[in-house]
């Protein structure tokens, strides 16, 4: 039996154009969350994906990992949600849950993760995201949202914003001033900023241009801002960072970076760059450094980011646009025109009629 008929916008192809697609959920099962779509951040991901740039794209693709929604209708074993509850789901909405990286609760880094979207379902059809009406998810991948954090807040926070928060994890509560560097003030960059000032960190932001320097020092409370082709700023910052959290979806080199950093500093990647990078092993080796990737966060992680920003009272900077918006909210990302984060109004945009 199939389940509901729903709307997406979807892409056919490499231009990543997103038009109306009309598929079928599938049938509710016992654990299975269902769900009206009312918000979905943007992602860069969504960009890199709907373009194949990183993946093999399956089309009709409907993208969108930042989806937060109000359940309509629950499985039968289903006990910690209720119908109209407001709920969220990130990036991954399936795992194996019986290896080592599931058994330890990072079940983000399990080979047979699903992905929310361009991923296999156990069915053999494709997941597809959260620019569409509604969605069906298992409960182990469905996140309560505070009551404290409007919807269209908390959207950013199921990718962006646990993609900052769980490799900045580790230096909270340290007992001396972390000194942090944001490479990159886009959605996950801007979030990253807030991460770190509520962990108390002394935060640099380092950017392409000049352009969102007030922004950063004052709207975002940031620091220091540094401007990666004034090579004069960067000399001056030459071994001043405890950490740098790379967010460049582009090829960018590492060197001028790594030379930022203080002995044992760590360059923490996790934007995804379609072609390789380079580095020198000289400037790790001399100064003890690490390079590491991080993976968005896990489930646990994506509901103490959400706490965290409700007790700490964080406000991210959304740009919320209706669905007939979205290619060109692509088209200004891929320019990086954006003050940092599109949120679609999913449910606003009456994709259904
Ligand atoms: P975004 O909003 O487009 O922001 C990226 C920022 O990087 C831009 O605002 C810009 O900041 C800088 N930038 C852009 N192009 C650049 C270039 N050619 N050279 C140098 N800097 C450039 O993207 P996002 O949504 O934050 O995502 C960032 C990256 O993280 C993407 O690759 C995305 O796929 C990846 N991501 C990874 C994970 C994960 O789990 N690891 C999760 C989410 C996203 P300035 O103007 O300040 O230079
Ligand atoms: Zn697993």
């Amino acid at each position: 039996m199939e389940g509901r008929k729903v709307i997406g916008w979807a892409a056919r192809d490499q231009s990543g154009h997103l038009s109306p697609y009309s598929f079928t959920l599938r049938e509710t099962g016992p654990e299975d969350v269902v769900f009206k779509v009312l918000y979905c951040g943007m992602d860069h991901t969504d960009l890199h994906q709907i373009r194949n740039e990183i993946h093999s794209a399956n089309y009709p693709l409907v993208p969108g990992h930042e989806v937060v929604g109000e359940v309509v209708a629950l499985g039968s074993e289903v006990k910690k949600f209720r119908v109209g509850d407001i709920v969220g789901v990130g990036c991954i909405v399936g795992s194996c849950g019986e290896c080592f990286s599931c058994k330890s609760n990072i079940e983000q880094y399990c080979n047979n993760r699903l992905l929310t979207y361009n991923g296999t379902d156990k069915d053999g059809r494709p997941t597809q995201g959260g620019f569409s009406s509604a969605m069906v998810v298992h409960q182990k991948f469905v996140v309560g949202i505070p009551e404290k954090l409007a919807p269209e807040q908390a959207a950013p926070l199921l990718c962006a914003g646990v993609t900052a928060y769980s490799p900045l994890k580790q230096f909270n509560r340290s007992d001396k001033v972390v000194k942090a560097g944001i490479l990159g003030l886009g959605g996950v960059g801007h979030l990253g900023v807030l991460i770190a000032k509520a962990m108390d960190h002394h935060v640099t932001v380092i950017s392409s241009s000049d352009k969102k320097r007030v922004e950063a020092l004052e709207h975002l409370g940031a620091d220091a801002f540094l401007v990666s082709s004034n090579s004069a700023e960067m000399e001056q910052a030459v071994n001043s960072l405890d950490y740098i959290l790379d967010t460049v979806p582009a090829v960018h080199p590492l060197q001028s970076y790594l030379s930022l950093l203080n002995v044992d500093g760590k360059l923490l990647l996790v934007g995804v760059s379609p072609n390789p990078l380079q580095f020198d092993s000289v400037d790790l080796i001399l100064g003890k450094k690490t390079i590491s990737g991080s993976l968005i966060g896990s489930i646990e992680e994506t509901r103490e980011i959400l706490q965290f920003w409700a007790e700490k009272g964080l406000t991210s900077m959304i740009e919320v646009v209706k669905m007939d918006y979205a290619n060109k909210a692509f088209e200004r990302m891929a320019r990086n025109d954006v003050r940092y984060r599109f949120v679609l109004d999913v449910a606003g945009s009456n994709i259904e009629s």
